[in-house]
C-alpha cells in the first residue's frame, strides 16, 4: 500500500529517516506543504523561502531517480494541515503517513494534531528524528532534567553518543513508478531581498556536499585559529543548507568524525571545535523542547522578563541600517540586509550592542534577524540571541558586555572587513577605523558621510549593569 512522506525542513533524499523508513513499507509519495501566513507570523524571510524553493525543485528531481513523486500543496497556516493531509491521504487511499520531527512550539502541536486526527481516521502516522543526533529528552542531568548549560550537555552527548547514532542513513529504495491522480498546487515565486543568494548557496544536496568535503578537506583544519574573523573564510557556510535539512546534522558530524579519527573532543583541534559548535546547535534544539517557554517569545531565565527593555523607533532603524556609528555593527548589520547571512562573531556582537548598549527589547532583534536570515532558524537564533541578552542560557554572567570598538579591533584587525561595507571610511587607517568619531579632529581621517555613535557605549554598560544588578531573582 501507498505511504505518504511528508517533507518538512529536510529537504534532502539521503539520511532522510521518514523517507527511507516508509520505502521500505511500500511504494512512496512525497508532499511538501507551503504556509504562507504561518510563515509571515514566524518572521520567516523571503531569502530563506526562495532559498527552500530552489531545494524544493532539486529535491523534486532527486526523487524521481527512485521513481518518488512529489507534490505540492499550498496552504495558509499550520492549522490547516490536518483536514488538507487527511483528504490527500484518503484520496490516494495510503497506508501511513511519515515525517521527521520539527521542534519549534506551533510544529509541535501541529504535529500532535496531525497524529490525533490520522489515529481516529485509522491511518498510520510515524516520526523520526533527522534533525537532531540524539532525540531530545534522551539527554538529561542526573535529576533527570533538560541540561541548561552547554558544556555539562556537550559533555553527556559526548559520554552517550556512540558513532551509529551520527551513521546517516541510506538513500530511499527504489520503487516502480506509482499512478498517481493527485494535482500539484502552484506556490508563489518568493523573491529575495538579499542579493545573489543562489550564486552564493546554490541549491541541492550534490551542492551542499560539495561544500561540506571541501571544507573538511581544506579549511576544518585552521577552522578554530580562523573561525572569528569575518574578513576570513574561516567557517563552513553550511547554516544555510542544514536549516533547510539539504544537508543533515549526522552526515556533518560523521564527515567530520571520520576526518578526525572517530575522535570527538580530541585529536585535531580545528575539527573537535568545528563538531563543537555542531552539538551547539544540537543544545539549543533540546532546549526548544525542554523549555517550550523560548519558542513563544519568553525569556529564558524567567527573573529577566522584569528588564525594561527599550522599543526606540529611532534607535531601532539605526541598527537595522547600519548607521549606528559603530562600524563593526554598521558593517555587519549591512552585510546582513545585502546577502542575508552574518558571521557568527558579528551576530554576537550585534545581538549584544542592540541589548547591552541600545537596551533594546532582544525580541525585536531576533525578528529583525530572522526577516533577513537565508538561514534563519528558531532554535539558533532565539538561543543567540538570548545569549547575548543575558535572558538565556550563557553560563557566563550578565557582566559580559563586549566593547564594540575592542572587538572591531581583535577580529577585523586591519579594516578589511570593515572597509568591504563601510566604503565611506574606506580611507581611515587600521587603527581609527575601529572608531572614526575619535579622529574627527584629523582632517584627512573625518568623514561627513559617516554617523556619530548613537551611545556612549560605557555609560550604557554602567545603566545596563545597574538594570541586571537590580533583578529580584
Ligand atoms: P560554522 O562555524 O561552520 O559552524 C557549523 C555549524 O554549526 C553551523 O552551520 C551551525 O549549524 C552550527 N553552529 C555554529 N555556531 C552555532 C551557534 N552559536 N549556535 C547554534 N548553532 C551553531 N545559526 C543558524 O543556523 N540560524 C540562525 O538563525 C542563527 N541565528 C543566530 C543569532 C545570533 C544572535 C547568534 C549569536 C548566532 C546565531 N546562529 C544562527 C548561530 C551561528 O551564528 C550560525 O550558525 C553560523 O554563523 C553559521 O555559519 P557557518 O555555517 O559558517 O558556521
Amino acid at each position: 500500500k501507498l505511504q505518504l512522506v511528508w517533507l518538512r525542513s529536510d529537504l534532502r533524499s539521503r539520511d532522510n529517516p521518514a523517507l527511507y523508513q516508509a520505502s521500505l513499507k511500500g511504494p512512496v509519495i512525497c508532499v511538501w506543504c507551503s504556509f504562507e501566513e504561518q510563515w509571515l507570523k514566524h518572521n520567516d524571510s523571503p531569502n530563506k523561502l526562495r532559498f527552500w524553493q530552489e531545494n524544493l525543485n532539486v529535491l523534486k528531481k532527486n526523487l524521481e531517480v527512485f521513481n518518488i513523486p512529489l507534490i505540492t500543496k499550498r496552504l495558509k497556516r499550520f492549522s490547516d494541515t490536518a483536514d488538507s493531509l487527511l483528504q490527500l491521504a484518503k484520496k490516494i487511499d495510503c497506508e501511513a503517513i511519515w515525517f521527521n520531527d520539527e521542534y519549534g512550539a506551533n510544529e509541535h502541536k501541529r504535529d500532535q494534531n496531525i497524529k490525533a486526527v490520522f489515529d481516529k481516521a485509522g491511518i498510520g502516522c510515524f516520526s523520526f528524528t533527522g534533525d537532531c543526533l540524539m532525540t531530545p529528552g534522551s539527554v538529561l542531568n542526573k535529576e533527570g532534567s533538560f541540561f541548561k548549560v552547554f558544556t555539562p550537555f556537550r559533555k553527556a552527548v559526548y559520554q552517550n553518543i556512540s558513532p551509529s547514532d551520527y551513521h546517516p542513513c541510506p538513500a530511499p529504495k527504489k520503487q516502480e513508478p506509482p499512478s498517481l491522480n493527485v494535482k500539484s498546487d502552484k506556490l508563489p515565486a518568493y523573491k529575495p531581498t538579499a542579493e545573489n543568494i543562489l550564486e552564493t548557496w546554490p541549491a541541492g544536496e550534490k551542492n551542499a556536499h560539495k561544500i561540506l568535503k571541501a571544507f573538511i578537506e581544506e579549511r576544518a583544519d585552521g577552522y578554530k585559529k580562523n573561525r572569528d574573523f569575518p574578513a576570513k573564510t574561516g567557517t563552513s557556510s553550511l547554516s544555510v543548507y542544514l536549516t533547510a535539512g539539504v544537508l543533515s546534522i549526522r552526515q556533518c558530524f560523521e564527515a567530520a568524525a571520520k576526518a578526525n579519527d572517530g575522535e570527538l573532543d580530541t585529536g585535531c583541534a580545528g575539527l573537535a571545535c568545528w563538531m563543537s559548535e555542531l552539538i551547539w546547535r544540537e543544545f539549543y534544539r533540546h532546549i526548544l523542547v525542554g523549555f517550550p517557554r523560548v519558542s513563544m517569545s519568553r525569556a529564558f531565565q524567567k527573573h529577566t522578563e522584569q528588564i525594561p527593555w527599550k522599543t526606540d523607533k529611532q534607535l531601532l532603524k539605526a541598527w537595522q541600517e547600519g548607521k549606528t556609528g559603530y562600524p563593526i555593527v554598521d558593517a555587519a548589520m549591512r552585510q546582513l540586509v545585502a546577502t542575508g547571512w552574518m558571521h557568527n562573531r558579528l551576530r554576537m556582537i550585534c545581538a549584544m550592542f542592540f541589548t547591552k548598549d541600545l537596551m533594546l527589547d532582544w525580541r525585536l532583534g531576533e525578528k529583525f534577524f530572522m526577516e533577513h536570515l537565508i538561514d534563519g532558524d528558531l532554535a539558533s537564533n532565539n538561543g543567540g540571541w538570548q545569549w547575548s541578552a543575558s535572558t538565556g542560557t550563557d553560563a557566563a554572567p550578565y557582566f559580559r558586555i563586549f566593547n564594540p570598538a575592542s572587538q572591531s579591533a581583535k577580529f577585523d584587525p586591519d579594516g578589511v572587513f570593515l572597509r568591504e561595507w563601510l566604503p565611506e571610511l574606506k580611507n581611515l587607517d587600521g587603527k581609527s577605523i575601529h572608531t572614526p568619531s575619535s579622529g574627527k579632529h584629523d582632517l584627512l581621517g573625518s568623514n561627513p558621510d559617516y554617523p556619530e555613535p548613537i551611545i556612549d557605549h560605557n555609560l550604557a554598560r554602567t545603566e545596563t549593569l545597574g538594570t541586571f544588578k537590580s533583578l529580584k531573582k
